[in-house]
């Protein structure tokens, strides 16, 4: 069944894939593949339980081997068959598009929330993006369909510029009718408006290529969450950053939540400098330069009244007109 949640931009979490070992004990799997899973909340959750009924293996491709990833295909129905309308975060331990999760797993949850799912909305969110574009291809032609229905978002996850086009040029090249990013935790600043795509670069805030006309309409970002890491060892997130990120949104009518400001949350300025060519011929990477001081806030940098006024936005995918009212 679902699980309620206490994450601002759904109603419930429900975990569809779970994970048992060999000494019969469930719970979840997943291994990291970039910086944003370093401080993962789901293996740290996995491995504390383990006297209880968590596995308690780490989030590692050496657990691989001693666990089974299951499908809970009741928990699934029960889920569909709640009347009044949710919003459901499936997946919320692990990786919906994991390299361990088998296809058939995929395609069976695909049919369940895209041709039967219709009265809730089902949110995906993964950091394995090639993934996710093959499997959701291969699931729409076997199934005729031409993109996911708007009842099911589907989002990668951009924690900083090196992860920035490959997700979201990934994420555009996949049918689907509402498209997300959650751009937490956020690790440093990101730019939507620029992804490279082989030589071209790409708007996906405006569905543009870089000197086409704007009235040559491509498939973009509908929706953007953003929010600064929290627990132990959050890393800085600096205000400006999701400040940035905001801005571009507005700017260009996409829909962005901000979630949180996280546990180190810094204020002042950081400048990203661009990448030179000088001598000709050599190519240096992108490089930041910070001078930042951190900010005190209470909790987990959750509470929207002491945000500067320009992040307390909580807005939905600009093409998403809400739930029908009864
Ligand atoms: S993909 Fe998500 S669940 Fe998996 S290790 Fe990374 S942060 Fe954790």
């Amino acid at each position: 069944m679902g699980e309620g949640s206490n994450i601002e931009w759904t109603g419930d979490t429900l975990n569809v894939f779970t994970a048992l070992d060999a000494d019969g004990r469930g719970g979840w799997h997943c291994e990291k593949v970039s910086p944003g899973c370093s401080n993962c909340y789901a293996e740290a959750l996995n491995v504390a339980r383990r006297w209880e009924h968590g596995t308690g293996l780490p989030y590692h491709k050496a657990s691989r081997g001693e666990v089974k990833i299951r499908f809970e295909a009741a928990r699934l129905e029960a889920q569909l068959r709640k009347t009044r309308p949710r919003m459901v975060f499936v997946n919320s331990m692990t990786d919906t598009f994991g390299e361990f999760v088998p296809d058939e797993f995929v395609f069976d949850l695909l049919d369940a929330i895209a041709l039967r799912g219709g009265s809730h909305v089902w949110q995906l969110l993964t950091k394995r993006e090639r993934r996710m574009r093959e499997l959701v291809t291969a699931w729409l032609e076997s199934r005729r369909l031409d993109e996911l229905p708007a009842h099911v978002w589907l989002g990668v996850t951009v924690e900083n510029a090196g992860v920035c086009s490959s997700r979201v040029g990934e994420l555009i090249g996949t049918p689907a009718a509402v498209r997300w990013v959650s751009a937490e935790p956020l690790l440093g600043p990101i730019d939507l408006r620029r992804i490279q795509v082989g030589d071209r670069q790409f708007d996906a805030l405006a569905g543009r290529w870089e000197g086409c006309h704007p009235e040559v309409g491509e498939p973009h970002i509908n929706w953007v969450v953003a929010g600064g890491e929290s627990g132990k060892g959050a890393r800085i997130c600096v205000a400006s950053w999701i400040q940035a990120l905001v801005g571009d949104c507005q700017r260009s009518g996409v829909g962005v939540f901000v979630k949180q400001l996280g546990e180190n949350v810094h204020e002042g300025a950081s400048l990203r400098m661009e990448p030179l060519q000088w001598p000709p011929g050599t190519r240096y990477e992108a490089r930041e330069a910070r001078i930042t001081k951190r900010v005190k806030l209470t909790g987990k940098g959750k509470d929207m009244a002491e945000w500067p006024e320009a992040l307390r936005v909580r807005g939905w995918p600009d093409n998403w007109g809400g739930f029908p009212s009864k």
